[in-house]
């Protein structure tokens, strides 16, 4: 498994004051497309993470690394670039750039990046990247800062500086992981909740391996499609601020309204608020089966009524929960590939494992990774 040692580098000269901080990865168990309608979720951050090293320049220079990409690039420090370049170094300056409106004081810095959560795959690296780097910048300007804040500043940076218009999950449950738990988090109001995972149960994540071409793309649309659904809701009951404030009987009262698939995306995010409510009970009683229920339900409205799955993630789905020790199983993360997350009994994970990528290869000719996770704690420096 992952290990914070393994892909920890060091790459500056000894001497200089450093910072060594890493965030994780995460893994949503229930809750999808909710977060940027103020719903609820419930992510695991998974043993996975981002590793950041800085330490200070006195040449009010920027000088990234990533040992992932092999690549390094500068920037001025004073004053901050203000606008991205569509380049992976978006996120380290778009946190820079965020915490600099926050306050922080940003000089020259040297910073490297090392991290085993694997790329675009629907895992959050760029969370992970992000709250990283702003733990690292805290650590070097001798700076605190609540956890959400940092949370809230870090989603700024990727909506504001690096174009992203991602929802407040990634980053908060980064900054909030607690081991051997997963989290209800309303996203509403930020309070959030610890669900215990029992001992001898396993996050199995599943890649699918594709991620489709017009994924972005529809990710925004999917929002759009939301607020469209939300703007009419609104005119129909003016307390509706967010589909948080939506019951279905107000989705049934304006379905004639709503052109149909505006009324299915919303159905998906108003139920969906409502399985993980009883998923969250389901845990806390320890009973893996009534969960296991509501992942399938959010797997098949995610996918009906949401639209945002394909047939790689449906595939893995319907051989997962065929499988002996799995209790659940549904696409996990944005949508259109990436990753399905499984909740599996321990003594048979491997076994686990290796059916369900022999199988996935037979059908799709695919080579699936697949992770047997852990949850695990969130953000943390390490010197
Ligand atoms: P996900 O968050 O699911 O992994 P995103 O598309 O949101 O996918 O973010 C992935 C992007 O984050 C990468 O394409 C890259 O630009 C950036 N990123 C994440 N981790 C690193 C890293 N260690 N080094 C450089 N860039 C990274
Ligand atoms: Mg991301």
């Amino acid at each position: 498994m992952a290990s914070l040692d393994k892909v920890a580098t060091q790459s500056f000269a000894a001497g200089a004051p450093v910072a060594r901080c890493a965030a994780p990865g995460r893994v949503n168990l229930i809750g999808e497309h909710t977060d940027y309608s103020g719903g609820l979720v419930m992510p695991a951050a998974i043993d996975f993470h981002t590793v950041a090293t800085i330490r200070s320049r006195n040449d009010a220079r920027i000088v990234l690394y990533s040992q992932n990409l092999a690549e390094e690039v500068a920037y001025p420090a004073d004053p901050l670039p203000v606008t991205a370049r569509k380049h992976w170094s978006d996120y380290p300056m778009g946190v820079a750039w965020s915490l600099a409106q926050e306050g922080v004081r940003v000089g020259g810095f040297e910073l490297s990046l090392a991290g085993d959560v694997p790329l675009g795959a629907g895992l959050s690296s760029s969370a992970s990247i992000e709250v990283a780097t702003a733990l690292a910048l805290l650590a070097l300007a001798g700076a605190e800062m609540p956890l959400a804040t940092i949370a809230l500043a870090c989603q700024r940076a990727e909506n504001a500086f690096v174009g992203a218009r991602s929802g407040i999950m990634d980053q908060f449950i980064a900054c909030a992981g607690q081991q051997d738990h997963a989290l209800l988090l309303d996203c509403r109001s930020l309070e959030y909740r610890l669900l215990p995972i029992p001992p001898h149960v396993r996050l199995v994540i599943c890649n699918s391996m594709v991620k489709h071409e017009h994924a972005g793309g529809q990710y925004n649309a999917r929002r759009e499609e939301v607020e469209e659904g939300t703007r009419i809701l609104h005119r129909h009951r003016p307390s509706i601020l967010t589909l948080r404030d939506a019951r279905e009987a107000d989705l049934v009262e304006c379905r004639q309204q709503m052109p149909d698939n505006v009324f299915r995306r919303c159905r998906h995010i108003v139920t969906e608020n409502k399985r993980v409510e009883i998923a969250a009970a389901a845990l806390e009683r320890g009973d893996l089966l009534a969960f296991g229920a509501q992942m399938a339900e959010a797997h098949r409205s995610i996918r009906d009524d949401f639209a945002a799955s394909c047939s790689e993630l449906d595939t893995l789905v319907a051989i997962a929960v065929r499988l002996p020790g799995c209790y659940g199983a549904r696409m996990t993360g944005g949508g259109f590939g990436g990753c399905t997350v499984n909740l599996v009994e321990e003594s048979k994970a491997e076994q686990f494992r290796q059916a369900i990528h022999e199988e996935y290869r037979t059908t799709t000719g695919i080579d699936a990774d697949i992770y047997l996770c852990r949850a695990s704690a969130g953000a943390t420096c390490l010197t």
